[in-house]
């Protein structure tokens, strides 16, 4: 399966940083090996597309997201972005139930289950993000949390026109390795994919196989080859490491590698 190597800025970079990222990140990959996604703030959406579009050179080519989305497609709802209105601004998928969204701002697997058949009715694709914490790990509860949290995702895709497992990806993030510097090992990730596979053909059926999953918490240059090898691992959700150019490109030269053997 391609590589799939995903930035998640969270609140950081503006329109102004944006466009500096991009001026410097210019990884020269094969593009059939990797795909690179980027999810910045909203507000600098435009401004990462357009430093896209409009620089020299054979870059690899990049697919771009929002954070999050509300689940109706327009109303009186201040503060927030729906689905459609992403996708007329340019993204073409969308991150949905990051740890981030359901821990700090209490999202709900209800809620999140509303926003990925939201991206599927916009035609955006959902990367919906799972993970337990650490208190879930060591009480044995992986499997549970995970069958939850994407029994909750398939039960609202039938509810979405046009939705099909081949129309979205999943990223693993154990919530006690997002920004801490605690990363999974290469055999934790493997296991904890297992699970997730078998937890989608539970959810999705045949479908399930072409369903990248990718492996998210504190990855950087230095363990990403080494995750990506693990069994699997269709890639990364890189937040912190995902700032600095050079650093993320370091880790899609990694991917293209990783996709070698
Ligand atoms: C994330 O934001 O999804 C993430 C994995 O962050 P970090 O790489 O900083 O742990």
């Amino acid at each position: 399966m391609t590589k799939v190597v995903a930035a998640n800025w969270k609140m950081h970079h503006g329109p102004k940083a944006a466009r500096q990222f991009f001026q410097r990140f210019r990884p020269e990959v094969d593009s059939r090996a990797v795909r690179i996604l980027f999810f910045p703030p909203d507000l600098s959406l435009a401004a990462s597309i357009g430093a896209v579009e409009g620089s020299a050179g054979s870059g690899a080519p990049v697919e771009f997201g929002v954070q999050n989305l509300h689940w109706e497609a327009s109303g009186a709802f201040t503060g927030e972005t729906s689905a459609e209105i992403a996708r007329d601004a340019g993204a073409t998928l969308a991150l949905v139930g990051h740890s981030e969204r359901r821990h700090v701002f209490g999202e709900t697997d209800e809620e999140t289950g509303r926003k990925v058949a939201a991206a599927v009715r916009a035609g955006l694709v959902p990367v919906v993000c799972v993970g337990e914490r650490l208190e879930e790990r060591r009480a044995g509860r992986l499997r549970e949390v995970l069958a939850r949290q994407l029994g909750a995702v398939a039960e609202a895709l039938p509810a979405a026109s046009g939705a099909d497992a081949a129309g979205f990806i999943v990223a693993y993030e154990p919530v006690w390795a997002i920004g801490t510097g605690e990363t999974a090992t290469p055999g934790d990730a493997a296991d904890a994919h297992a699970i997730v596979r078998d937890v989608l053909r539970d959810a999705v059926g045949d479908g399930a196989e072409t369903v990248p999953v990718l492996y998210g918490g504190s990855v950087g240059p230095r363990n990403a080859a080494a995750l990506m090898s693990a069994p699997g691992v269709d890639g990364v959700l890189v937040g912190g490491a995902s700032l600095d150019p050079a650093s993320f490109a370091e880790i899609v030269e990694a991917a293209c590698q990783a996709a070698a053997h």
